[in-house]
């Protein structure tokens, strides 16, 4: 990797159709394009407008609960035998994961350009309930699109989001799974473009939308930074976290990709092996391809039929990554690694009995990771792990996967 500076500056990326290198884009309708332009300028004015932003802090101090403290893992240091582990907690976040600061951010965007509903797509059901939640706040009107397959997954996210008043809609094509409720949300807002926001809930999907998500969750890389040089004074030599779309880790990398001391790791769903079909490795397995708006690294067959996924975290279980992280793989600039469901579930175990902390399974996937890490590492070094979510979405399918309930 050469030159560090200049080829990965971020404030220089995207470029201005959106490219991360050849990464990213705006594959969409023509009705979609004019959306697009308009969130595009919005979010640019506002991000770069003081008064915006000192809201969007206010609301996380006030709302989410921020800063989100970086906690020293004494338990799990000492039982990996190697570098000094800290946990970026946002698993204390309001309603349980980082995905609350983005939900946050498109929400007050929303609000400023005047719209009345917001729509999102989600998965387990975690992003779902953070729009829910600030449609609850703001006063819009909200519906949350749901594959039936999930939907009945996750029957307990589905009752919280009524809960606040949203409407969950569930989708009953394709795989009934995240895939298809994107595909759904995306054609809603088509439609309702005048009146509505569609809140994605990674760093995926059309231009700008990567690029507003990850402002959005930079603040948990801002926070960290400024934790650990005051808790070590000096920066960590690692960063791990799990990859769903790339939401948590972007937010975590951010303010270190120009730091070239500091290695930073992406942690994929390794599944039940590495075979077609049975992960969502990305990176290990997929090829560059286009899918819902965006050109990045996407499992495919060689008809570019998008293969089935699985993993035991439905936030990670997703056929394409979000295109800044495609880039950074191509250059290099962050190592991907894969961690499946058996270790991610030791990982959960090991972490709920060493740090009374039960982690989110997707967030177990960078745990185990970052524990073989730390061992390697040795001692004397820094790691730092994103702990994205807190695991109570998780406990009924840990003990119906261990058989004490059915
Ligand atoms: C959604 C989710 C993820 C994966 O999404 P990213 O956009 O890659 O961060 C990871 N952890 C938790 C707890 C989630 O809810």
């Amino acid at each position: 990797m050469k030159d560090l500076k200049k080829v990965l500056k971020p404030s220089r990326m995207p470029d201005h159709s959106g490219y991360f290198g050849e990464f990213g884009g705006r594959f969409v309708s023509e009705t979609l394009m004019e959306a697009l332009y308009e969130l595009e300028t919005a979010f640019k004015k506002a991000w770069s407008d003081r008064v915006f932003r000192k809201e969007y802090q206010d609301v996380l101090t006030e709302f989410v609960g921020r800063p989100s403290p970086l906690t020293f893992a004494e338990g799990l240091t000492n039982h990996a035998g190697g570098a000094r582990i800290y946990l970026k907690r946002e698993d204390l976040n309001h309603t349980g994961a980082h995905k609350i600061n983005n939900a946050v951010g498109q929400a007050l965007l929303a609000k400023r350009m005047g719209k009345k509903r917001l729509i999102a797509e989600t998965g387990a059901g975690q992003h779902g309930v953070a729009t829910a939640t600030v449609a609850a706040k703001y006063g819009f009107d909200c519906e949350i699109f749901m594959g039936s397959e999930d939907a009945r997954r996750q029957s307990l996210n589905v009752f919280r989001m009524n809960l606040l008043g949203a409407k969950v809609k569930e989708v009953d094509g394709g795989t009934k799974t995240l895939k298809d409720a994107i595909s759904e949300a995306l054609r809603d807002w088509a439609q309702s473009v005048l009146t509505t926001h569609y809140v994605l809930g990674t760093a995926f999907g059309p231009h700008p939308f990567p690029l507003m998500v990850r402002s959005f969750q930079s603040i948990i890389g801002r926070e960290a930074r400024q934790q650990i040089m005051k808790k070590e004074g000096r920066l960590p030599d690692a960063l791990v976290a799990c990859v769903g779309g790339g939401s948590n880790s972007l937010g975590l990398f951010h303010h270190f990709i120009g730091d070239a001391s500091v290695q930073m790791f992406g942690i994929e769903a390794g599944g039940r092996s590495l075979s077609e079909g049975d992960h969502a490795a990305r990176f290990q397995g997929g090829r560059v391809g286009v899918l819902q708006g965006s050109k990045t690294f996407v499992l495919q067959n060689p008809d570019g039929q998008i293969l089935r996924t699985h993993s035991v975290s439905a936030g990670l279980d997703y056929s394409a990554v979000g295109p800044e992280l495609a880039y950074y793989f191509e250059t290099g600039r962050v190592h991907f690694d894969a961690v499946g469901d058996d270790e991610a579930l030791q990982a959960f175990d090991t972490l709920s009995r060493l740090e009374g902390i039960i982690p989110a399974l997707e967030s177990s996937h960078a745990i185990a990771y970052g524990i073989r890490l730390a061992r390697e590492m040795g001692r004397g070094k820094i790691l730092i792990i994103n702990l994205s979510g807190r695991g109570d979405k998780d406990v009924l399918e840990v003990a119906r996967l261990r058989g004490e309930i059915s």
